[in-house]
This record gives structure tokens, sequence and C-alpha cells, in this order.
């Protein structure tokens, strides 16, 4: 191993600190340089001072086949603070509640249609369908790429309350994109990932959620792996191009002119932050035209603090019927064993966000309530004693139709520069896995 290499790191989210967490216990010099005060990207808690609290900038969840994410998690010793309940429920207007279970035989249920009105013959159609869905994922049609996720459900003949109680918003939380846009394929081959996982390792795949804020999941014991290895993290270091000179990668120039010389270079930025950056690279045009055809898809979380409990049945509930793209309530209390001292918080996530993206706050914040007040009996009276609306226009890459194929691999036709971030070429939609998995392929791909 060449201990003497420096590996400079361009983006602190989680593809940049895995990928420098990775480096350093591998023996590497890095430094990794951030554009921001604080390292974390799209997962970070915020301080919410009114109610001394800190909740994130939106519920993230993981699934057990998480396989990189967890292994940065053991890395920074923080795989202990992620828990997975044994399901969730679904909520519809009025009250009405089913839980699902997403492990062991309880699970099927679910897949049969967990939709309370189903009738015995919907469920067999279901199930029928399902099996469909399985085979077509791991033996996937040519045209996949070509037909939203939605057409797809429709050629499986899936049934209408099956897709209402459980595929509709599942596609929709893989790949925060709503199914009349999303491409099968990406849905298709998450599925095949899962399916994959579930034969190797003899388990379910389960949701779950960290216990605690984003920064103690994913910072602090990054912070820690850094002082221990002695990784140099530079916060407000706008990078503004890689410098590739005979063909290698020398060094990192920032705005401000300095320049980071380097042995190699992971630059983990997102899709929108790309331009400018490998103008270096003879194939910077088609990377650039990939990012910016892959776009983006919004997400509104809010984060109410109520003057009492909704009644939750469980910590993750899917609202049927809500604002019509998926809306997530998520129970603090339960997820993080909260003390509420008069302040109950529920965070609501709405993925694929089109219209609400552009609201005033107010206007969220109503809206968020009535939809609580519709689906929650205890809503009717609670008061709201404060609320936080965090909007994020470019949430995620966008995989809508059309996109298949735009993901760029992490290796570039320069030997020592190569690419990470959710947006690059993995077996994951736009997650956090996504990121994780894209900076081992990184690392692998550089230091090999
Ligand atoms: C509200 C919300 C909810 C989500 N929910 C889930 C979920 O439930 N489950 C899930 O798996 N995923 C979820 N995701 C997706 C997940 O958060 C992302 O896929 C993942 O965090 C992306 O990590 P990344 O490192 O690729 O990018 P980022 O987190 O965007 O990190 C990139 C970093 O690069 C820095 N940077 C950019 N340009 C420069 C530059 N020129 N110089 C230096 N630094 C630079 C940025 O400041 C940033 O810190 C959600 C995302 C959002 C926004």
């Amino acid at each position: 191993m060449d201990n003497t290499r420096r590996y400079v790191v361009v983006g602190g989210g989680l593809a940049g600190l895995a990928a420098a967490v990775w480096l350093a216990e591998a023996g590497h010099r890095v430094t990794l340089l951030e554009r921001r005060a604080r390292l974390g990207g799209r997962t970070q808690a915020l301080r919410v001072p009114e109610v001394d609290d800190l909740p994130d900038n939106g519920q993230h969840v993981l699934a057990t086949g998480y396989e990189h994410l967890f292994r940065y998690l053991r890395s920074v010793g923080t795989d202990h603070l992620v828990e997975f309940p044994h399901g969730g429920a679904l909520r519809w207007p009025g009250g009405r509640s089913v839980l699902i279970h997403t492990k062991g035989i309880r699970a099927l249920p679910t897949l049969l249609g967990a939709h309370p009105d189903a009738s015995p013959l919907e469920r067999l159609r279901a199930l029928r369908a399902t099996l469909r869905l399985g085979r077509q994922a791991l033996f996937q049609p040519a045209d996949l790429a070509d037909i939203t996720t939605e057409r797809w459900f429709e050629r499986v003949g899936m049934p209408a309350k099956a897709r209402e109680a459980l595929w509709d918003w599942l596609a929709l939380g893989i790949a925060a994109e709503r199914v009349d846009r999303e491409s099968a394929k990406v849905f298709a081959d998450v599925l095949a990932t899962g399916i994959r996982q579930e034969i190797r390792h003899r388990h379910a795949v389960g949701i779950g959620y960290p216990v605690v804020d984003l920064d103690t999941l994913f910072i602090t014991g990054a912070q820690r792996v850094f002082e221990r290895y002695g990784v140099e993290v530079r916060y407000r270091a706008v990078a503004d191009r890689v410098v590739i000179e005979d063909g290698r990668a020398t060094a990192v120039r920032l705005a401000d002119g300095t320049v980071v010389p380097a042995d190699g270079v992971i630059v983990a930025v997102p899709n929108s932050r790309i331009h400018g950056l490998l103008d270096g690279l003879p194939e910077h045009a088609e990377l650039y035209a990939a990012a910016d055809k892959l776009g983006y898809t919004p997400i509104v979380s809010t984060n109410l603090y109520l003057d009492r409990p909704l009644g939750t049945k469980a910590a993750m509930e899917a609202i049927i019927g809500g604002t019509g793209v998926i809306d997530e309530v998520f129970d603090r209390q339960r997820m993080h064993r909260r003390v509420a001292q008069g302040a109950w918080l529920y965070c609501l996530t709405t993925s694929g966000a089109y219209e609400q993206i552009h609201k005033s706050n107010d206007e969220i914040i109503t809206e968020q309530m009535e939809l609580l007040r519709k689906h929650y009996p205890a809503a009717a009276a609670a008061r709201v004693v404060h609320a936080q609306v965090v909007r994020m226009p470019r949430a995620t890459f966008s995989q809508a139709v059309g996109t298949d194929g735009l993901r760029p691999d992490q290796r570039t036709s320069v030997p020592n520069l190569v690419i990470a971030g959710d947006w690059t070429r993995t077996d994951w939609s736009a997650t956090m896995e996504s990121a994780a998995q894209s900076a081992a392929k990184a690392v692998v791909a550089l230091t090999k």
C-alpha cells in the first residue's frame, strides 16, 4: 500500500464522507473539501431553537439491503442507531388504518393487498400480479425503460386496491418520483436487488429508521475517524475545477484561487453541481449533458410540533388520499423515544412535490394540518406549537422515463479521477445506499 498518496475528495455529503472514511481506513492521506460550513449534504439535522429540538431536513428511512450504507455506519460506529420495526401503517381519510408487516410470513397479507376492502378475488389477483412483477424484475422485458411504473402495474394486472394500499406509494418512496413519470426499469432494478438480497441472506427486506438525528448518525462518528487518521477537512472550500495535466489529475483548484495538490481525486457532488468541475476531462460535455437530462425531483418536508399526540398506530404511516403524491407521517416520539414536553413532533414528507414546492410556508402548513385532521381524529382540535418547512427543489435526481442509461460510471477516462454521488451508476435508485455504494466503487477504482 502506498501511504504517501494524498487523495482529495470533493463534497462532504454521504458519498464524500464514506469515500474519505474508507480511504483513511486504508491508510491514505485524505483532504475533504466541502463548500458549506458543515458536513452531511442532503442528510442533516436542523436545530429548532423555538422548541429546543433537533429534527432533520427530511425524515430518512433505510432498507435492510443498504449493504454499503451499513458498512459506512460500522466504520463510524453508529450502525446500532438504526431500528427495523415489524412494519408500518396505512391510513385513510376518517382515521381508518391497517398495520402492514414487512417481515416473515406476516408480510404475506401485505403482498396480497393490504387494503381492508379488498375481496378474496382481488387479493388473489394481487398475488398473481405481484409474482409477475417479481419475475419481470428479474428477467426484464426489453421495453421496461420506455414505460412508466404505472403502465407496468397495468400490464401485470395489479388491482387498483393493491396499488393504493402498497405498490403506488412503495414505488414513489423508492424513487421519489410519481408512478406516472417514473421509469419502470428503475423500480424493477430496485425490486430485483431486493429479491436477490432476500435470496442471498434468507430474510425479507425491511424498512427502518435512525433512532437519532442525522448528524449523530452520519457525521459525529465520521469526525472521530477523521481525527484518528488525520483527515484534513476544509469547510467553505468551493472546488472550482479539477486540474488535469498530461492525462492525470494533479490538483483541485478552489473558487478563491487556492490549489490543493492531489495524487488522486474523487468528485462527490450532486448532478446539479458538476458543471465546470470536470472541464479538463475529454468527455466532460457528455457527462454534463447526462447530469442535466437526469434533472431533479422535489421533496417538501414539514416538521410539525403539535400540542397533543395524534394517536398513531406505528412510527411510519403512509397517508392514502393525501395531497395526491405520497405523504408519510413519521412519529418522532415512537422513533426516537422522544419525550414530548408539550410539543409532539410529526415529520411529514411529500415526495414528487411538484406543486407544493411553489407554495408559501403558511400554505404548506395549512395544507398539512388539513391532511392530518382528515386522517387523524385526534388532530381535529390540535394546535400547531411550531412548524418548520424544508423545501428541497433538487432533493434527488429524477428517474423519469428516458433517464435509463444516463447515470455515469464512477471511472472517467483519467485513471486517477473518479466520480461518486447518488446519481452515478449503482444498482439502487436515488438513495443514501446509492451514495454509499458509489463511494465504495469510486475508492476501489482509484486505489486498485
Ligand atoms: C428530503 C429528503 C429525503 C430523503 N429521503 C431519503 C430516504 O428516506 N432514504 C434514502 O435512502 N434516501 C433519501 N434521500 C436521498 C439521500 O438523502 C441522498 O441520495 C444522499 O444523501 C445523497 O448523498 P450524496 O453524497 O450523493 O450528495 P449530497 O448529500 O448532495 O452531498 C454533496 C456534497 O457536495 C458539496 N458540494 C457541492 N459542490 C461542491 C463544490 N464545488 N465544492 C465542494 N463541495 C461541494 C455539497 O455542499 C454537499 O455537501 C432523501 C433526500 C432528501 C433531500
